[in-house]
């Protein structure tokens, strides 16, 4: 299966498309309308939202509430399809790492990571990423497209399958939390992501709530704003510089958007507080970032904005041009944040053994070209 992914001239699938639409990432209201074309009630379209989202069932033959005839036209005209997994890996630590397959052949990884008292479900937002960020394995990436609403959902519904938390439980559950960090820039595939964090946030359904969501991003200003307004979940600016000069350098979007405009969303982010503070990451690289004046400069940028700091030591991967910080650099760096009253723990590296800790995520697939992506996504995150 993989040297298909790595061969965009292999079909992803010799099987015959399945010509019936999908009615997982149809918004609530969205599946309302596409059900009142089809004739059907809006009771029942509430019932079929039930049936997908709460119960997880993909068979309409399951959905006992419903009329039997209606159940047999529903299931000639529509599916509620999960993307393929190509494969699920389990790491010594618990993670759990899953590579899905879309019709189109192209792929995406998505990963759980339990812990005590939580379970965080690590979400990606494309396939690939026009971003070119240097310590990150996904911007190596060639080529890239965005996800739709229902291959990023369908993340939470496969985790969901694999973990047996069918109906959606109320309590002890062992899917808590989502992070938008894996794969690509959530920001810039903004409608998608907008759309399938309403339907996982839906109380009807997946019910998670908005508090236990994280939207992490390189910096696409212009659609922050959007996101604490709209979306209301929190924020996680991926920041790994303090100066201009040397995030230009790691994290290539800050030509467009600098610190100062950066921060300055930060400061106004709707919905924040001290009770609910925006997660500044922090990539610890050896020799490049990590020094104590660069902590102190930190702490300095941060002042008047309800912030935490994580620390994320690096992750190498095959053929990267960085080094993870030494433990008595991390810890100095750590202690400088720390004394100056911001929250800064080092994030435990999770699933090394089968590439899933941050950064390492990519897959082979090859669709659109990056630069002229890149040039869309601009476009709309300023319109
Ligand atoms: N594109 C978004 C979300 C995905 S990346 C963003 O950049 O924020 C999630 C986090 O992992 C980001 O903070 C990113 O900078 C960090 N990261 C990327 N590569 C890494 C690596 N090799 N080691 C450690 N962290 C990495
Ligand atoms: Fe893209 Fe985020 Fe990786 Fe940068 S760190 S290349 S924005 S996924």
């Amino acid at each position: 299966m993989d040297s298909h992914a790595a061969n965009p001239s292999v079909p992803a699938s010799t099987a015959p498309a399945d010509p019936r639409k999908n009615l997982v990432g149809l918004s609530r209201e969205a599946l309302l309308a596409e059900m009142a074309v089809f004739g059907a009630e809006p009771f029942r379209a509430r019932q079929l939202w039930h049936w997908i989202y709460h119960r997880g069932a993909t068979d309409f033959a399951l959905m006992t509430t419903l009329a039997k005839t209606f159940r047999e036209r529903l299931a000639e005209a529509y599916a509620v399809r999960r993307p393929e997994v190509s494969r699920a890996l389990a790491s010594v630590d618990g993670t759990r790492k899953w590579l899905l397959r879309f019709p189109d052949g192209q792929e995406v990884e998505t990963v759980h990571i339990p812990e005590e008292d939580r379970g965080t479900l690590c979400v990606s937002s494309q396939v690939g990423c026009t971003l070119t960020c240097k310590f990150c394995h996904t911007g190596t990436q060639r080529l890239v497209r965005n996800l739709e609403p229902a291959e990023i959902v369908g993340q939470v519904m496969v985790a969901r399958d694999a973990l047996g938390e069918w109906p959606s439980p109320a309590e002890d559950r062992q899917l808590t939390n989502i992070v938008l960090m894996g794969m690509g820039e959530p920001l810039y595939n903004y409608d998608a992501v907008a759309t399938a964090l309403r339907i996982v946030m839906d109380g009807e359904g997946l019910s998670l709530s908005k508090r236990k969501i994280t939207l992490s991003t390189s910096g696409v200003v212009p659609a922050i704003r959007r996101c604490g307004s709209e979306l209301g979940v929190n924020l996680a600016i991926s920041l790994h510089a303090v100066s201009d000069e040397l995030r230009d350098e790691l994290v290539p979007i800050n030509k467009n958007y600098p610190i100062a405009e950066l921060l300055d969303a930060c400061r106004t982010y709707p919905g924040s507080s001290n009770a609910r503070r925006i997660t500044f990451e922090y990539v610890m690289l050896k020799g490049v970032n990590d020094s104590p004046a660069e902590a102190r400069a930190l702490v300095a940028l941060l002042r008047g904005i309800p912030a935490k700091v994580n620390l994320i030591p690096f992750n190498p991967w095959p053929g990267a041009p960085y080094e993870c910080s030494t433990r008595a650099a991390i810890k100095a760096f750590s202690d400088i944040v720390f004394e100056a009253g911001y929250s800064s723990p080092v994030r435990t590296p999770r699933g090394q053994d089968i590439m899933a800790a941050c950064g390492q995520l990519k897959s082979d697939s090859v669709k659109k070209r990056r630069s002229e992506l890149l040039k869309e996504q601009e476009a709309a995150a300023l319109s």
